[in-house]
C-alpha cells in the first residue's frame, strides 16, 4: 500500500514555529499518519500533553478520517467553536493534508510533521521510498527498478565509480540500484536499454505548480 511517509519534527523546530502562540487546535489524521504512528490518535493525544507541557493553551483536538480530502473541512466543522478560539492549527498530517487544511480555514497552520516521501509497506511497519514523481519515469529502461530512489546519489545513465562487488559505496550493505538493475535487464536480454542516455532534466523551465488536466475534462 502507498503512503505518504512523515517524520515528526525535532521539539525544536516545532517550539520556534509555535512561538508566539498560546490557544491551539491539534488536527491529527486517520490514514498514512495513523499508519506511520506519527499523526493518529496516540500522537495526537501526546501532542496535546506536549503542548500543555509547554504552557500552551489546547483548544480541541481531532483525527479526520483523511486529511488530504476537500471533506476534512465539514469534520472539522463540528469543532467550530473550539477551532475557531484557537489561534493556529497544529496540523499531524502530511504536507498534502496541510495544505488543504490550510485553504479551508482562515487560520495559521502549524506542521508538526515533516513530509518525507511516497513510500511503500515492505513489512509490517516498515515503508520503502518507492517514488518522488520526477515527472520522467524511466522503469521501462530499468527493468522495473527505480534508480532515482534506489541509488544514493539518484544515478540514472548507469553506477557511480563507486559500486563494488555489487554493493553501494555509500552502504555497504545495501546493494547497488545499478548491479541490481543491470542483473535484471541481462535476465531479459535487453542489456542494450542501459546504453540509452537520460538526458538532464530542464527544472528551470518547468512551470509551477505542476498541472495536469485528464482527457476530455
Ligand atoms: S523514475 Fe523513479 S522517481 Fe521517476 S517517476 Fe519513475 S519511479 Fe518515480
Ligand atoms: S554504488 Fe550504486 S547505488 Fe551506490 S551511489 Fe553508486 S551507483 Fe548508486
Amino acid at each position: 500500500m502507498i503512503r505518504s511517509i512523515t517524520q515528526p519534527k525535532l521539539d525544536t523546530a516545532l517550539e520556534s514555529l509555535l512561538e508566539g502562540y498560546t490557544r491551539l487546535f491539534v488536527v491529527g489524521c486517520g490514514t498514512c499518519v495513523t499508519l506511520t504512528q506519527t499523526g493518529g490518535a496516540p500522537q495526537v493525544a501526546a501532542m496535546r500533553e506536549r503542548l500543555l507541557s509547554w504552557g500552551k493553551m489546547v483548544t480541541g483536538s481531532t483525527v479526520v478520517p483523511v486529511a488530504c480530502d476537500e471533506l476534512s473541512h465539514e469534520i472539522l466543522e463540528e469543532h467550530q467553536g473550539a477551532v475557531a478560539s484557537a489561534e493556529a492549527l497544529v496540523i499531524m498530517t502530511c504536507a498534502f493534508g496541510v495544505q488543504t487544511i490550510a485553504g479551508q480555514f482562515g487560520k495559521m497552520v502549524v506542521p508538526a510533521l515533516d513530509t518525507l516521501f511516497i513510500g511503500k509497506e515492505s513489512a509490517a511497519g516498515t515503508f520503502l521510498e518507492v517514488c518522488v514523481q520526477c515527472g520522467q519515469c524511466i522503469l521501462g529502461e530499468t527493468g522495473g527498478i527505480c534508480p532515482v530512489t534506489s541509488c544514493h546519489k539518484g544515478l540514472v545513465n548507469g553506477p557511480c565509480g563507486g559500486t563494488k562487488a555489487g554493493k553501494c559505496e555509500i552502504d555497504p550493505n545495501k546493494d547497488c540500484a545499478w548491479t541490481l538493475i543491470y542483473n535484471r535487464l541481462k535476465s531479459f536480454d535487453k542489456l542494450d536499454l542501459m546504453r540509452r542516455y537520460q538526458p538532464p532534466r530542464h527544472h528551470n523551465v518547468e512551470p509551477k505548480p505542476g498541472r495536469f488536466q485528464a482527457p476530455g475534462t
